[in-house]
């Protein structure tokens, strides 16, 4: 069967009266742009979908979501494209596609932000940075705030202003029975709650109105990288160091293999390293004396710390992930960082089976654990790091290896341990549900009854309603 054949089976009729009535544009096969529109950030997921619809705005979003339930056809919603499970295309279906929505506007007075959902972090970013505003985004600014911020949103704010989502003041939300609501603590409370960590399971979130924070334009931060075979005494310091530091300092521990960047020595291009990335968002004088401990743990290799601006920190490591590669997230989150949990991040590193695997471990704390546990779907807040884990290739070539190695670290780590959806790159329902305590599940689940029954939002982390 040719894809063509697939758009057929939607009926001509039905399609072109829908695409006639889209004020963005509808992309199908065969045409030019079909490649890249059905294309996301992780080449692992390799879908030909029956169309791409590009929604301008809510009118086209309500327009394809109508399509999608009348034609009973597969929907994946696409915000920034960066799902690592490939949530955000699919085989046959309809891919609702945000990324024309990029409008932001920064309300001075409310110290608000209400962005479209397709806008990236560079996006939001670079509006509230004219500001000196920010709010806690992602670590690579090609990534969707819609998809990250629905998960949770770990970045470099994290410990001094929190998760993405506890900035989150609202939503504009298209339901699955084409209602078009606001979400909010004051609208629909039970919708606001789930949308915080439970993902797309609940409709399309059209826009994002953020609180934001007073970060200034210039941010102390930087790299500084040690050579693997100090990894062990780097990673005991490293955790010494996190227990000292203020929650205005976020950090986190990447044991890679050196990329040639030119700041780091030639000897040490294409070797083990470990390095440490930090992010000082306070006053920009103490942010050296705030770092030093975590720059002094062993022989430095290379250390690029210093005041940037702040845009230019959030986009510093885009271009060691960029699109087209084989990708595999796997994350646990750790009550603390004991001996037996370091000596497992050591081991997997001595095995990591090829240059571009890594293991990250961001200390968590902070702003983030002082959040009531039941005030969001977002309910593992005690714990003081998250691991996340990358098993990545070039291509297709060696890739079920770096799964394998990625699966086996964080089983080591802990089998039963929560996990962190953004950080998945699966959607088993065993992976779901050790993202959230029992009684945020069942929470998520009667939201899900509520909001969407038929389960029309199931191309995600899915949180199934019963039956
Ligand atoms: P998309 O692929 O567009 O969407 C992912 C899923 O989110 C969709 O399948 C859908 O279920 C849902 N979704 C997206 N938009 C909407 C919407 N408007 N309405 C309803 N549902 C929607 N996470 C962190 O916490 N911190 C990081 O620093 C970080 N860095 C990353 C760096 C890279 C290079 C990558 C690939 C991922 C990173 N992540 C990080 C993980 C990231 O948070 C998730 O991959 C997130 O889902 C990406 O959002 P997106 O909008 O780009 O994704």
């Amino acid at each position: 069967m040719t894809p063509h054949q697939d758009v057929k089976e939607i009926g001509t009729a039905t399609l072109s009266e829908f695409a006639g009535g889209m004020r963005g544009t509808v992309v199908r096969p065969g045409d030019a742009e079909y490649d890249e529109a059905r294309g996301i950030w992780n080449a692992a997921h390799d879908r030909r979908p029956a169309l791409v619809a590009r929604c301008a705005g809510v009118a086209d979003v309500l327009r394809t979501v109508e399509l999608a339930r009348s034609e009973g056809l597969p929907l994946a919603v696409r915000g920034g494209g960066h799902s690592i499970p490939g949530f955000s295309t699919c085989d046959n279906g309809i891919v609702l596609d945000l990324s024309p929505m990029r409008g932001v506007r920064v309300d001075l007075a409310a110290r608000q932000a209400r962005a479209e959902a397709g806008c990236l972090w560079r996006d939001l970013d670079a509006e509230t940075q004219q500001f000196g505003l920010a709010v806690t985004g992602g670590l690579v600014s090609s990534t969707g705030i819609s998809g990250f911020t629905l998960g949770g949103g770990i970045g470099w704010l994290v410990r001094r202003c929190g998760l993405t989502l506890d900035s989150l003041a609202g939503a504009d939300v298209v339901t699955a029975d084409g209602r078009y609501l606001h979400a909010s603590a004051d609208e629909h409370p039970d919708l606001f709650w789930a949308l915080r960590g439970g993902g797309g399971n609940f409709g399309v979130v059209t826009s994002l109105d953020y609180d934001l924070h007073e970060i200034g334009l210039t941010v102390y931060s930087g790299l500084v990288f040690y050579p693997a075979e100090e990894a062990e005494q780097v990673l005991r310091g490293y955790r010494e160091a996190c227990a000292g530091a203020a929650d205005e300092l976020t950090t986190l521990v990447n044991l890679t293999t050196a990329p040639p960047l030119p700041f780091l020595p030639e000897h040490a291009h294409g070797r083990r390293v470990v390095a440490i990335g930090g992010c000082w968002a306070a006053d920009g004088d103490r942010g050296e004396e705030a770092t030093a401990p975590f720059r002094s743990l062993g022989t430095v290799l290379a250390d690029v710390f210093a005041p940037h601006p702040y845009v230019a920190w959030q986009q510093a490591l885009d271009p060691l992930y960029p699109r087209g590669l084989h990708n595999y997230f796997r994350s646990v989150f750790l009550r603390v960082a004991g001996d037996a949990a370091l000596e497992t991040l050591l081991s997997a590193f001595d095995q990591v089976p090829g240059p571009l695997c890594e293991i990250h471990l961001h200390q968590l704390g902070g702003a983030m654990a002082r959040v009531p546990a039941d005030s969001t779907a977002f309910a593992v807040r005690d714990h003081d790091y998250i691991v996340n884990v990358i098993g990545r290739t070039p291509d297709a070539q060696g890739f079920a290896e770096a799964v394998e190695w990625a699966r086996g670290v964080t089983s080591a780590l802990g089998p039963d341990a929560a996990t962190y959806v953004n950080f998945t790159g699966e959607g088993s329902a065993d992976r779901v549900r050790a993202a959230y305590p029992p009684d945020t599940y069942r929470r998520l689940v009667s939201a899900k009854e509520t909001y969407d029954p038929t389960n029309l939002f199931r191309l995600n982390q899915n949180i199934a309603p019963k039956l």
